[in-house]
C-alpha cells in the first residue's frame, strides 16, 4: 500500500539549523538580490497617492507581474529557498493528506464520481506528488481524477510540472499528465478560472501569503489607525517605514465594532477566498483542507519577512523576501456560509497523528538500509511533530448536508 523511502531535501539537520536560526535578521544578500525596480515602483506610487496600506504593499511585492516575490523568483521553497515546508521535510506529511483526500472521497462515494483535485498555491509540487502517489496505491484502478493547480509564478508552475507530471511528451494541445495515476494536470491563476464540479481544494501555507490590513487601537482615542507604509523623508533615496494613519481609513470599517483588541489584522482576500470555494463545495460537492500557522483571533502583529531562512525587515529590498502573515482562522470559519460547515482548527500534531503517522513512520524505520536515512526519518517525524506540531493548524469545511454523514463517520483526523 505505501510506497518505499523517499529522500528529501537532504540533510534534514540542516534544515533544522535553517529553522532554528530564526532568532536574528540576516544580513546576507544573494544572487536573488531584487534589483531595486519594485522599490522604484513603490516610490513612485507612493510620491503620487500617499502612504500605501500593509495590504497593497503585500500584494504588489509577492505577486505584481514579473518583478514579484512569488512571480519573479528562482527558488523560494526548499533548503536553497527562503523557507521550508512540511511537504518538503518528508514524505510522511504528504502521504497523511493523501490518506485524509482518499477516505473523504470515499465517504461521498469515491471512484463513481469524478474528482478535481485543486491545490492553492502547489509551491514545488511535493505535497501533491506524495497526495497522488499515496492516492493511487490506495485505489490501484483509479480514474476520473483530474489535477488542477492556482499558481501565480511561472518559475514555480516549472518546477510542479517537472516534479507531478511524467516525462513523456503530452501530444501537442492534450493537457499534461501525472506520473502517478496519469491525471490531467492543469494550471490556472485564479481560482474562479477552475472549472466548477465536485472538488477537494487543498492549500497548505498558501494563505498566509495573502494580504492583510494591519491596524492598532489608538490608546487616547480608542479608535483605530491602520498601519501604512511611507517613504522616510530624512532619506534622499528611496526608503520605506512604516506609520499609523490618523484618520479611519476605508479598511477600517472591516473591524467589528465589539472588538476589544490591541492589533488586529485582516485579510479580506483570504474571506473572499474561502467563501468561493465554500460556494462550490456547497453547490457542486466536495471538501476543502486548510493548512497554515496561525490561530483564533490573534491579537498582535504578524506581518514578517523571510529570506535565505532568516527573519528579514519586510521594507528592505522588496520582492527579494517572502512576506507573510499568521492566519486567523477564526476569521476563516466566519467566511463560511450556513451552508457549509467547518471542522478544526486543531493542531499539526494531532491531525498527522490521528492519520497514521506514527505508524508509518515505524514501517519506513523499517526498511532503511543506513543509520543515516533511520535517523533522517526520526528528525523529520521530529520536526513535522514536534517542533511544528502546535503552530500549524489544520481546518477542514464540507457541504453542510454531509451533516448526517459525519454524525456517523466524522471527518479524519478531526475527531
Ligand atoms: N504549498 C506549498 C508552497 C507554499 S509557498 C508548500 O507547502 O510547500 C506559497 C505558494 O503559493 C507558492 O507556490 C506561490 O507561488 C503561491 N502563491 C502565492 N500567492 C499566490 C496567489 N495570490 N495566487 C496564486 N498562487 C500564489
Amino acid at each position: 500500500m505505501w510506497s518505499a523511502v523517499r529522500r528529501r531535501t537532504g540533510d534534514v539537520q540542516h534544515l533544522r539549523r535553517l529553522l532554528c536560526s530564526k532568532d536574528k535578521l540576516s544580513q546576507t544578500r544573494d544572487g536573488r538580490e531584487n534589483d531595486g525596480k519594485l522599490l522604484a515602483n513603490l516610490a513612485a506610487r507612493i510620491r503620487l497617492s500617499g502612504p500605501v496600506t500593509v495590504a497593497q504593499y503585500m500584494k504588489e511585492v509577492l505577486t505584481c507581474p514579473r518583478s514579484g516575490y512569488y512571480t519573479a523568483a528562482e527558488a523560494s521553497v526548499g533548503a536553497a529557498g527562503d523557507f521550508v515546508t512540511s511537504p518538503e521535510i518528508s514524505q510522511m506529511f504528504g502521504e497523511c493528506w493523501g490518506v485524509w483526500v482518499t477516505n473523504e472521497w470515499l465517504k461521498v462515494g469515491g471512484p463513481k464520481n469524478p474528482l478535481q483535485l485543486v491545490e492553492l498555491g502547489p509551491g514545488r509540487g511535493t505535497l501533491l506528488d506524495d497526495i497522488l502517489r499515496t492516492m493511487t496505491r490506495l485505489l490501484p484502478d483509479v480514474g476520473g481524477v483530474s489535477v488542477h493547480l492556482v499558481e501565480v509564478g511561472d518559475s514555480m508552475r516549472r518546477q510542479q510540472r517537472e516534479r507531478i507530471c511524467s516525462d513523456e511528451n503530452s501530444p501537442s494541445g492534450s493537457p499534461q499528465r501525472s506520473k502517478s495515476g496519469s491525471f490531467p494536470v492543469h494550471w490556472y491563476r485564479h481560482l474562479n478560472e477552475v472549472p466548477r464540479g465536485f472538488s477537494f481544494f487543498l492549500a497548505h501555507e498558501f494563505f498566509d501569503a495573502l494580504p492583510v490590513h494591519q491596524f492598532v487601537r489608538n490608546k487616547e482615542s480608542g479608535g483605530w489607525s491602520e498601519i501604512l507604509i511611507d517613504l522616510d523623508p530624512t532619506h534622499s533615496e528611496p526608503k520605506l517605514r512604516f506609520i499609523r494613519s490618523r484618520d479611519r481609513t476605508p479598511a477600517t470599517s472591516l473591524i467589528s465594532s465589539d472588538d476589544m483588541r490591541e492589533v488586529v489584522e485582516i485579510s479580506p482576500d483570504a474571506s473572499m477566498l474561502v467563501r468561493s470555494i465554500c460556494d462550490r463545495i456547497v453547490f457542486e460537492g466536495g471538501a476543502a483542507l486548510v493548512a497554515d500557522y496561525g490561530g483564533e483571533n490573534l491579537d498582535k502583529d504578524t506581518f514578517r519577512a523571510f529570506k535565505n531562512h532568516l527573519p528579514w525587515d519586510p521594507l528592505i529590498s522588496p520582492g527579494s523576501a517572502d512576506l507573510t502573515a499568521d492566519v486567523d482562522f477564526a476569521a476563516l470559519k466566519a467566511a463560511c456560509p450556513r451552508e457549509a460547515m467547518c471542522y478544526g482548527p486543531i493542531d499539526q500534531a494531532t491531525f498527522l497523528r490521528r492519520l497514521g503517522i506514527d505508524r508509518r513512520k515505524d514501517m519506513l524505520v523499517k526498511q532503511c538500509q543506513t543509520e543515516d536515512v533511520r535517523n533522517n526519518i526520526e528528525s523529520s517525524y521530529n520536526m513535522l511533530i514536534n517542533e511544528m506540531g502546535s503552530r500549524f493548524q489544520f481546518l477542514s469545511i464540507f457541504p453542510a448536508t454531509m451533516r448526517p454523514i459525519h454524525e456517523r463517520f466524522p471527518p479524519a483526523g478531526f475527531q
